[in-house]
């Protein structure tokens, strides 16, 4: 199946009635920068849909997306942020701890997104074992495929995947419009 739908609905910042509804969710996190909102508007076919980072306003969200008229992406800010500020960053850490971990909502499948180029960063790792230790439904996109050099590829992927261990590995260049129908079809199946 195909994404053929995509539309904004609103920006949440804690408990809010649209995502007490019946509607799955499929929660989008990852590193600042690693191309989460490039890879959202890759994955539905829409330029601007998510605001990628060089636009602050939208980024200090949970961003919530109708896919389909039957799933919800859930935009979560980015974190490891590296150009805010102390405070904004702690704001911001909890709202995401807040929504994954403490609000009780439940989701089809956690995105966890990463720059392929760079591997699993701390941050990554530090995401990734409290998604685990929550039972959370994860999958890995390595995104920025096309980033990595020819020589190191399989070896860069291995490591990854490595890193992730039984999880998904999906490998997705948002640029290069590699792996979108792949991802598609996973997440709405
Ligand atoms: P976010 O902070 O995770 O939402 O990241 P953005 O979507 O704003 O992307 C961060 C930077 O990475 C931007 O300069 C994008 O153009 C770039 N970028 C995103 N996806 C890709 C990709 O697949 N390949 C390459 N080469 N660059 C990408």
């Amino acid at each position: 199946m195909n994404i053929t739908s995509a539309k904004f609905i609103k920006g949440a910042v804690g408990t809010d009635n649209i995502l007490e509804n019946t509607i799955a969710q499929v929660a989008f996190i990852g590193r600042s920068n690693a191309g989460k909102s490039s890879l959202i508007n890759a994955l539905t076919n829409q330029k601007d849909l998510a605001i990628t980072s060089s636009y602050p306003g939208r980024t200090q969200q949970m961003n919530i997306f109708l896919i389909n008229k039957s799933l919800y992406f859930v935009d979560l800010p980015g974190y490891g942020f590296v150009r805010i500020s102390p405070a904004v960053r702690e704001k911001l850490q909890k709202m995401i701890d807040w929504y994954l971990f403490r609000s009780g909502y439940q989701q089809k499948y956690v995105v966890l997104v990463i720059d392929a180029n760079i591997g699993l960063t701390d941050f990554d790792l530090d995401m990734l074992y409290k998604l685990e230790a929550e039972e959370k439904n994860i999958i890995v996109v390595g995104n920025k495929v096309d980033k990595i050099k020819k020589s190191v590829y399989e070896k860069q992927i291995e490591k990854i995947q490595e890193q992730i261990g039984s999880h998904k590995l999906f490998l997705f260049s948002s640029t290069k419009k590699i792996g979108i129908g792949e991802l598609a079809a996973f997440l709405l199946k």
